[in-house]
């Protein structure tokens, strides 16, 4: 876990990392990405230190959202795009790099290729059965941060032999 002083983005936030810096309201700020993707390519995050959305209360991330809405556009008419993508990872098996919440938003061009989210992660096939099974529990499923356990299942809490999703449908998402 990275501290709130090491944080590279609470850095920015406090002046001490330079930033090229578009739009800020009391609770976030955005900045270009560093490293950009395509022209215009911007992050928007909050101002509070938080690793992934899951420590966000509603209120939080509905304010974060609306300046992600309002800075997307902005870049998006900034660079005279014709689209806008918008990411956001959360922890470490998602690719989430900066341990401060950030969404990625990303003015698109007609002349790009490939264009969407199959750039990102490759479909995959899964049969009926498959689908309804991953929408119940879906459905059932609480909201926040996953469970230490649920993250790392040990063997002797497992409640029965019943397969989880990474070991069912594993091999068919290349794990
Ligand atoms: P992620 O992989 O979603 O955690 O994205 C982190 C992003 O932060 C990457 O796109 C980096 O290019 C970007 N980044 C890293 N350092 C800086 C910086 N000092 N200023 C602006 N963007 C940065
Ligand atoms: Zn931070």
């Amino acid at each position: 876990m990275v501290s709130q002083q090491e944080c590279l983005f609470c850095k920015i936030i406090k002046g001490e990392v330079p930033a090229k810096k578009v739009y800020e309201d009391d609770v976030t700020l955005a900045f270009l990405d560093i490293n950009p993707r395509n022209p215009g390519h911007t992050l928007i995050i909050p101002k509070k230190h938080f690793e992934t959305i899951m420590e966000m209360d509603e209120k939080e991330a509905t304010r974060l959202f609306e300046s992600v809405k309002k800075v997307g556009e902005m870049a998006m008419n900034g660079v005279q795009a014709q689209g806008l993508s918008i990411a956001q990872s959360n922890g470490q098996a998602a690719g989430q790099v900066v341990a401060h919440v950030h969404f990625h938003a990303i003015p698109r061009f007609m002349n790009e290729a490939p264009p969407g989210l199959e750039s990102i992660l490759a479909s995959k096939r899964l049969d009926e059965k498959s689908l309804d099974k991953i929408a119940e529990a879906i459905k059932g499923a609480p909201t926040g941060a996953p469970a230490s356990e649920a993250a790392a299942p040990s063997e002797e809490k497992k409640p029965s032999k019943e397969l989880s999703f990474e070991e069912e449908f594993g091999d068919e998402f290349k794990l």
